[in-house]
């Protein structure tokens, strides 16, 4: 579809592991114009701008001089003092998650965001998953929902605890599914090799009655990104990983069938089938997916899908789960 909006003067700022990533599919956006990096490390930046051919900077503030929008991809402790000086910049904001590493800190940006009428979105990349994507039609009143999120030892991200480095996108995607309040949480987590909880457990009830049990592993062999919930008469299954859908639904009536349809009778007394569907994933980068939203989201004055509010929400959840944590050592 023709854009025919004017494209979107963007900086990067931040170009470690995950920064380079943004820069490589930043490019690939027709709509942006990349503007050039900046990298508190200038030696990094200067090596990145030039294998890449990319302006780098000298100062933030000459970065946030020539954009209208910027994604910061740098350690999360300095999401607020970066993104503040954005905001107050007259600079849209792209935050890698978590937003940042308080409450308060992130209701300062809300409120900076609000005052000068520019958007946050916030990188919980997995709602732009294309597994994930693949259910955002289907009609769901999730009654139990099953989060596994394992990932092998990497000292990147150990300098905050497993709920704030993995069990956050979790909780950003059934934060997004259950349209109902949080009446109770439990936890629990352990320090197996760093200081803080490598592995951890959180049962989070909903007033409607709804369960979700995460558990978050970052001292696994293998990896898993799984989301299955259940509801009456229907089961789902979302990998993450390896982009793959699959959906059960029960009947009383002998299913007429779609083109990608399967179905089998349930054994026992009562006349039962499953119907089974493994819905076609296209294979795209949620990277691009999730920069073209804010993208779009800038040049159509919108809401984005994870907007400043939604990360907050989840940042908020993820401490209360991580309080109960740590009283418990
Ligand atoms: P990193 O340490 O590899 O890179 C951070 C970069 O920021 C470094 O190059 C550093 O020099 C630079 N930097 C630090 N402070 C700065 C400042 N004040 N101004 C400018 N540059 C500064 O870290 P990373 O792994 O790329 O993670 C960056 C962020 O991305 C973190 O918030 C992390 O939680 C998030 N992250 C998100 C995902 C995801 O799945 N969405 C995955 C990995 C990391």
């Amino acid at each position: 579809m023709m854009n025919h909006f004017k494209p979107v003067k963007i900086g990067i700022i931040g170009v470690g592991h995950l920064g380079k990533f943004h820069l490589q599919q930043i490019h690939e956006i027709n709509s942006a114009d990349l503007q050039g990096i900046y990298d508190q490390d200038h030696q990094n930046a200067e090596d990145i701008g030039k294998a890449q051919g990319v302006h780098v900077f000298d100062t933030l503030d000459e970065l946030l001089a020539t954009c209208d929008a910027v994604s910061i991809v740098t350690p999360t402790t300095t999401h607020h003092e970066v993104a503040s000086q954005a905001l107050k910049n007259g600079c849209h904001v792209f935050i890698e998650k978590p937003i940042t590493k308080t409450v308060v800190e992130a209701r300062e940006l809300l409120k900076l965001a609000e005052e000068n009428r520019l958007i946050i979105q916030v990188g919980h990349i997995e709602q732009f998953n294309p597994a994930f994507l693949a259910i955002s039609n289907m009609d769901h009143a999730p009654q139990f929902i099953e989060c596994h999120r394992l990932a092998p030892f990497s000292p990147r991200g150990t300098d905050v605890p497993v709920v704030l480095d993995l069990m956050i996108h979790d909780i950003g995607i059934i934060l997004s599914m259950v349209d109902s309040p949080i009446q109770e949480v439990r936890a629990s987590g352990v320090k197996v090799v760093s200081d803080t909880a490598d592995i951890a457990n959180a049962r989070i009830e909903f007033k409607n009655g709804c369960v979700a049990n995460l558990t978050s592993s970052r001292i696994s062999q293998k990896k898993m990104r799984k989301l299955r919930f259940f509801q009456h008469n229907a089961y789902t299954t979302v990998d993450f990983l390896l982009g793959v859908v699959e959906t059960y639904h029960v009947t009383d009536h002998a299913p007429s069938l779609g083109e990608d349809e399967m179905s089998f009778k349930l054994d026992g007394h009562h006349e039962k089938y499953v119907i089974y569907k493994k819905p076609v994933v296209e294979p795209q980068n949620a990277l691009r997916l999730e920069l073209a939203h804010f993208i779009e989201s800038i040049q159509h004055q919108k809401s984005p899908v994870v907007d400043g509010h939604s990360a907050t929400e989840a940042l908020d959840l993820a401490i209360r789960i991580q309080n109960i944590i740590d009283a418990s050592y």
